[in-house]
């Protein structure tokens, strides 16, 4: 059967984390899916990654959450300091955890399996943007498929094709991620702390005992990896006890931008929008593309003409909030103007005294409340 055309209902470019996720859930959501990656094995990646409480939820749901074996670390308590106010800002919620930290490779390798074992995953292609089109008949592996809509999951660097324009906020940044291990137990606590040239966070990592941590440092300044340590040393020997560091440190260049509509097709994660992480909710946003995908595939026909259109002016405008906050507030650290001092401590005002606008900002990071 040579000349047999597969009908599918999504064609997924790109299986990284959201792109599988997105394969399964639509999958769950009884539509017939294709995934494809131009990798043939899963890149190890050794970052952790904060789920919210959306998403984890999001996860228990889909039958991902408890294939885990890494211990999950749950965060009970997010302590934000910086070098301008002299009071932390302490963000609690008594109801549920604000968050848990899982490794991303751990995951990654989970949601393939399970693709796989649907037999909707196809590793090893490198599709040529320019001959892909909603129901046009489309070449991969030597067969002939024809998808109804296609997705696009391809991470950050999405500009293989003039057709996927976007708009970069490049502020030459990079992310320094590494594990400690320490003598006291962490309480899973998180840590965000804003230094003059740039923010440190440190999460509880996933492990037996509650003995290892992991940090992110953002900057945009050349810095070696002593003087990490010796930052981390300074900041947390008194709460975390002796520290002993894991010897690798991975460096992740940190490209913020924003995808343009495209008629055509469907952006999710990162190739909609690529954030800074000091929130720690790019791939978290990425879950929240993914829902909306299938709220509006339960109110709306595929077919319909309208359904990227209404996808797309629902996501961008959060993704652009996200994106506009997190570079207002690194450019508000990075450049020492009397003016942004007294932006940031009003803000941090009004975070301490405010318990409504607090309570906002958790329900935000938890995922448990919509922009729009
Ligand atoms: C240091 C750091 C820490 C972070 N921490 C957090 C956190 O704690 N919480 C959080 O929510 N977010 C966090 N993020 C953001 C999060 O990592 C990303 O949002 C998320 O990994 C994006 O997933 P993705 O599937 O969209 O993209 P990717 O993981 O980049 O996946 C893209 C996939 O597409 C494939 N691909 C690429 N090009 C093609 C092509 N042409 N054809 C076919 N396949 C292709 C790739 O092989 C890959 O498998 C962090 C980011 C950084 C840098």
């Amino acid at each position: 059967m040579k000349n047999k055309i597969h009908k599918c209902d999504f064609l997924i470019v790109g299986a990284g984390l959201i792109g599988s996720i997105a394969a399964l859930a639509l999958h769950k959501n009884n539509f017939k899916v294709l995934v494809i990656d131009k990798e043939k094995k899963i890149i190890p990646d050794k970052r952790t990654l904060a789920v919210n409480a959306n998403s984890r939820e999001f996860l228990i749901n889909l039958g991902i959450w408890g294939k885990l074996k890494t211990k999950p670390q749950s965060i009970e308590k997010i302590i934000i300091s910086d070098y301008i106010n002299h009071k932390p800002l302490i963000f609690e919620n008594n109801s549920e955890a604000m968050g848990n930290v899982i490794f991303n490779y751990e995951m990654v390798q989970i949601v393939r399996a399970k693709l796989k074992e649907l037999s909707i995953l196809k590793t090893d292609i490198n599709i040529n943007f320019n001959n892909i089109q909603p129901n046009k008949i489309t070449f991969i592996d030597k067969n002939s498929y024809k998808f109804k809509k296609i997705i696009i999951s391809i991470g950050k660097n999405n500009n293989l094709n003039p057709s996927h324009r976007s708009i970069k906020f490049d502020q030459g940044h990079n992310s320094f991620v590494g594990f400690f291990n320490h003598y006291k137990n962490h309480q899973n606590f998180a840590y965000e702390i804003f230094n003059p040239d740039g923010p440190l966070a440190i999460l509880p990592s996933p492990s037996k005992y509650k003995n290892k941590s992991t940090f992110i440092y953002t900057t945009k300044k050349k810095i070696s990896p002593n003087k990490i340590k010796l930052l981390i040393k300074k900041k947390f020997e008194k709460s975390h006890g002796q520290i002993n560091f894991e010897k690798s440190i991975y460096k992740f260049p940190i490209k913020p931008n924003l995808t343009k509509d495209n008629k055509d097709f469907i952006y999710i994660g990162d190739s909609l929008k690529s954030i800074h992480p000091v929130a720690g909710q790019g791939w978290n946003l990425g879950i929240k593309d993914i829902q909306k995908l299938i709220k509006l595939s339960k109110n709306y026909s595929i077919d319909d003409k309208i359904f990227n259109s209404i996808y797309y002016s629902n996501r961008i405008l959060e993704s652009s909030i996200y994106l506009g906050f997190t570079s207002l507030l690194n450019f508000l650290y990075e450049n020492k103007f009397p003016i942004n001092n007294k932006v940031i401590k009003l803000g941090y005002f009004g975070l301490r005294s405010l318990k409504p606008l607090r309570d906002f900002f958790i329900k935000q990071a938890m995922g448990r409340s919509n922009l729009i």
